[in-house]
């Protein structure tokens, strides 16, 4: 049996994604074996992110500050939001540079089989923001899969009496694909053949 320190070690890297045992065992011993400085420099890492990183107040973006770099920046079009599941699809479209708007994060998509209704996602400061921005323009950029589209037909709905034009990245996409697995040209196509919401 390992040391109970050890065995804490890989029991955290099985809780990452994708992170069977003997990856979890690889890993741990990776971490033993490193000098005292990288060993520092890898739990500074992990502390800093657990003390300094937040969610930006406007959108649900992870930043160090209140609110983040996107949503203070002047140059992006505060009238066009784009809105995706997880922080992480941000930075999957910044990569491509192409998209001047702001983004707002859900963080979650609406699945009731799974106990998540609107209310458990950030629907609601979707709409708040529509309304005291004045937004123009709404894309949703939602995996294609049975949450994803009921989520874009919820928001669909609810933005059905204001003056905001609701459109989705074009599909062609196959169902059930996550957003990170989708290579940056399908994006940049999905991104300029959105259409609107049928
Ligand atoms: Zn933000």
């Amino acid at each position: 049996m390992y040391p109970i320190g050890i065995k804490k070690l890989i029991d955290s890297f099985k809780d990452l994604p994708g992170i069977g045992e003997k990856t979890a065992e690889r890993l741990a011993f990776a971490l033993l074996n490193f000098d005292k400085e990288k060993q520092t420099n890898f739990i500074d890492a992990i502390t800093e992110v657990r003390d300094k990183i937040k969610k930006c107040k406007i959108c649900g973006n992870f930043c160090e500050n209140d609110v983040c770099d996107i949503c203070l920046n002047n140059n992006r079009d505060k009238k066009l939001i784009f809105v995706v599941e997880k922080p992480k699809d941000i930075y999957l479209f910044e990569k491509i540079g192409i998209f001047k708007g702001t983004y707002h994060v859900l963080d979650g998509l609406i699945s009731p089989l799974d106990g998540v209704n609107p209310e458990d996602i950030n629907i609601s400061s979707l709409v708040d923001r529509i309304k005291n921005d004045n937004t123009n323009e709404v894309i949703l950029a939602l995996k294609p899969s049975i949450e994803g589209e009921t989520t874009m037909q919820y928001i669909k709905k609810i933005l059905e009496k204001t003056d905001v034009k609701v459109s989705k990245i074009a599909t062609g996409i196959p169902l059930g694909t996550d957003m990170e697995y989708i290579d940056t040209l399908t994006l940049e196509l999905a991104l300029e053949e959105r259409k609107n919401i049928s």
